[in-house]
């Protein structure tokens, strides 16, 4: 659940570097003078939300802080929290991504989406046509999800078998991909089936991408071979 690191300022001893976790980027500076912290986020990072994740990095109390966030945020799904699945947190830096099979815009992790763009040429090369099904996610389009089925009557119980609450969806880093291929399953299980699993199997690992719900996973979310996740290598 954190986006950024910090990191030591080789010429000021009183500074910190605010880098992105993923890839080293740069996003802004925090310094400590006299008992007092300023943060300083470049323009196009500028957010209220990165700025608190600087400072709670620095104080200690991020990891609380994000949990108790999304309980708040939460609370018209769960009356009592009883919800335990890995926390992950949007991404500060998207870049839009080719169209997904559905024709709609996507969005990416910028290092996400490089790690992409290059294995989907390498699967080009030996005839694999590899297809986003989905990307990004934000805690809102996740809540306009659940809220969807709930208002079609569906309930909290089923819904929860097939979708997490927002703050809950590795799809809020930009840097997972739920993956298809024209002709193939969508979404389902069928999908290791296809010479398209069998060409990410052997190669993702290469690009940086991981299954991350494989069959017997402890995380409590069923076999999922279509989402594969960009981690930092
Ligand atoms: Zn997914």
């Amino acid at each position: 659940m954190n986006r950024i690191i910090l990191n030591p300022h080789k010429n000021k001893e009183d500074s910190l570097w605010i880098k992105d976790i993923l890839d080293g980027k740069k996003l802004g500076k925090l310094t400590f003078k006299n008992n007092e912290i300023k943060i300083k986020l470049k323009a196009q990072f500028k957010s209220y939300n990165l700025k608190q994740e600087a400072l709670m990095t620095y104080q200690g109390t991020w990891g609380n802080y994000y949990q108790e966030f999304i309980k708040d945020y939460n609370q018209e799904f769960c009356d009592t929290y009883i919800y335990d699945f890995p926390l992950f947190i949007e991404s500060a830096r998207l870049k839009p991504c080719e169209k997904d099979m559905f024709d709609r815009p996507t969005l990416l992790h910028p290092a996400a989406k490089k790690a992409w763009r290059k294995m989907k040429k390498a699967a080009k090369k030996e005839s694999i046509d590899l297809q986003i099904i989905s990307a990004f996610r934000s805690l809102e389009y996740q809540k306009h999800l659940i809220n969807n089925k709930l208002a079609k009557g569906i309930n909290m119980e089923d819904i929860l078998k097939v979708n997490v609450l927002p703050g809950y969806s590795e799809h809020h880093t930009g840097c997972a991909i739920d993956i298809g291929c024209k002709g193939e399953a969508i979404l389902e299980e069928d999908f290791d089936q296809s010479e398209a699993f069998g060409w990410l199997t052997e190669n993702a690992n290469n690009f940086g991408f991981y299954m991350t719900y494989p069959k017997d996973n402890t995380t409590g979310i069923c076999y999922e071979p279509w989402h594969w996740c960009f981690k930092s290598n």
